[in-house]
């Protein structure tokens, strides 16, 4: 591979260290459904793993495994959908303008006659627009009501308080999903679950993972029918021959993950910002300044030009960077979440740089002089 700089780690983080080791070395391919010795082995790697998985997250939660967060995202909603409409209850499903759109599609596309749908705002901060759920909650109070709260905004490392809006539920029919894939090792306390949120979902290759492997950690198997309906494993709950490489390279890079725990430091993003404000200036706006943050994202509106085209000078100087949110078209769109901050006339401008958690204060200094030499020519 090219010497190239990654900036682009919300998208995929390079495989850990520990992960490379594990496929060289001649990684587990038995099936874990298979009864002999070698499918036991396999077997025992899942439940070591979930076990592992439930110590590091202090969480009695069930641990379900899948392909990724869009499809535990789809777990969670078409799941607890079915059950409750074949309950033949109302349903409310709550989503916020500035998630992802595995979120906001999978509500929109469950909308139909017993299943109302809304997605509200968020404040000039970021921040989950409290008084707006409130009301919403009142207006929705005969049917059962899910939310997805994102704890850690993709595009703009925005943080939620998700204490705040468990607050804001109690005492109601609500079932909260926390979409959680970018908050594992980019947030202090990542592994603190709160036992009011019904079910979190994170994806392996956010940090340092084998891609096609994530997990979601729900409350009350019993609640969901099946999204995919297969042989019955996992409980029922999710059908298809287990991941066992998957989730033996995710439990690895949770593993180190773990040990940087203490670690999660602004000071190398701080850095980063301080130079680009002082260098650039008006022709800036760094988003979300003042909000709470996660320690690697820094989400850049450059004034003068386009993002498609800032980013091909980027690429062309050796910088993988983003405008946002990966598409899978691999065009260009317009950023849903600088319009739900209020930059509408920006949404086309907007550019992520998203760095490994664990980047030095040295490594902060030579990036930003590589950045900014980019900005000064374009
Ligand atoms: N939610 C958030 C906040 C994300 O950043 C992403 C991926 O970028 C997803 C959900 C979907 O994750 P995946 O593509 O791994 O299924």
């Amino acid at each position: 591979m090219i010497n190239r700089y990654y900036f682009d780690y919300n998208a995929t983080a390079p495989l850990a260290d520990s992960v490379k080791e594990f496929l060289a070395r001649g990684a587990v391919f038995f099936n874990s459904s298979s009864s002999h010795t070698s499918g036991k082995v396999a077997k025992k790697e899942i439940f070591d793993t979930t076990e592992f998985i439930q110590k590091l997250f202090k969480t009695k939660k069930h641990v379900i495994y899948h392909s990724g967060a869009t499809e535990g995202i789809n777990l969670f909603f078409h799941g607890r959908v079915k059950k409750l409409l074949r309950e033949k209850k109302k349903v409310h499903l709550i989503g916020f303008a500035t998630d992802h759109s595995a979120v906001l599609n999978t509500i929109e596309q469950l909308r139909d006659e017993s299943v109302s749908v809304t997605v509200l705002p968020v404040l000039t901060k970021g921040e989950v627009d409290l008084e707006a759920l409130k009301k919403d909650l009142q207006s929705h109070s005969h049917a059962s009501i899910l939310i997805n709260v994102t704890w850690v905004n993709n595009e703009s490392g925005i943080v939620q308080n998700l204490k705040d809006i468990v607050e804001v539920t109690k005492g109601k029919s609500v079932s909260i999903h926390v979409d959680g894939v970018q908050a594992i090792g980019k947030i202090p306390h990542w592994n603190e679950l709160l036992p009011e949120i019904e079910a979190y979902t994170f994806s392996g290759h956010k940090f340092g993972s084998l891609t096609g492997v994530g997990i979601t950690l729900l409350h009350d198997p019993s609640e969901y029918l099946p999204l995919i309906i297969g042989g019955g494993q996992q409980n029922g709950l999710r059908g298809g021959t287990e991941n066992v490489l998957g989730v033996v390279s995710l439990r690895l890079a949770l593993e180190n993950m773990a040990q940087n725990l203490p670690l999660v430091s602004h000071a190398a993003k701080d850095l980063i910002e301080n130079k680009l404000k002082e260098t650039l200036g008006d022709q800036i706006i760094i988003v979300g300044l003042g909000a709470v943050r996660n320690v690697n994202t820094i989400q850049v509106i450059y004034k003068k030009t386009p993002s498609d085209s800032a980013l091909i000078h980027f690429d062309l100087a050796g910088m993988d960077v983003s405008a946002g949110s990966a598409c899978s078209s691999g065009r260009m769109k317009a950023s849903h979440v600088l319009v739900a901050l209020g930059y509408h006339e920006w949404k086309n401008h907007g550019l992520r740089f998203s760095f490994s958690p664990q980047m030095s204060l040295e490594d902060a200094q030579n990036f930003s002089t590589k950045i900014i030499s980019v900005f000064q020519k374009i």
